[in-house]
């Protein structure tokens, strides 16, 4: 089966979550599966080149499930994308706007040596937020982006144009 098509088998859409009017995308099935996990991570590495990165950067909380499984399959570490006041050391952080309200995620300042090419990992493109400011995120601690991978993009909701010019890749584009 073509990868785009096992994990849209995979995907459960569920109704008005977290909130009234909202199509939630829940990968968990594709993640509880053995053999379609292990095809989705061997694609993003397939995708990407096992040589094109030095370290995988997962989001919180499900990029880290995709980050720990591709930088052991290729042998190369993890670093997390963390939600504000989660990581204990010194950190860069970036807000960005919700659409109500806003987030910030973190990262350790020390996370990469300079110039090191990192592979940023998530579940979900959906309106590009959380990418955008993982990216730039990514960049600020010195680390370089070499490519950036979902599961799935929900491209209605054109998250790619807060990413003009980046490398994303995705499994399965509705
Ligand atoms: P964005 O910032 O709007 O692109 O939202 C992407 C972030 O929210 C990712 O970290 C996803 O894990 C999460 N997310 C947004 N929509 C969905 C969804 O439908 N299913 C699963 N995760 C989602």
């Amino acid at each position: 089966m073509e990868i785009a098509d096992l994990v849209a088998s995979k995907v459960l859409d569920v109704p008005d979550f977290p909130k009234p009017g909202v199509l939630f995308k829940d990968l968990m099935p594709l993640f509880a599966d053995g053999p379609a996990f292990a095809a989705a991570i061997d694609a993003i590495i397939a995708e990407q080149g096992a040589d094109s990165f030095d370290v995988v950067a997962g989001i919180e909380a499900r990029g880290f499930v995709i980050a720990a499984a591709v930088a052991y399959a290729t042998g190369k570490g993890v670093v997390p994308i963390r939600k504000a006041g989660k990581l204990p050391r010194k950190t860069v952080a970036a807000t960005y706007a919700l659409e109500y309200g806003e987030a910030t995620l973190e990262v350790h300042a020390d996370a990469f040596i300079a110039g090191e090419r990192v592979l940023v990992v998530d579940d979900v493109l959906a309106t590009g937020g959380t990418a955008a400011a993982t990216l730039g995120l990514v960049e600020e601690a010195g680390g370089t982006v070499s490519g950036f991978s979902v599961l799935l993009e929900l491209a209605f909701l054109e998250g790619r144009t807060k990413l003009a010019g980046r490398p994303i890749h995705a499994l399965l584009t509705v």
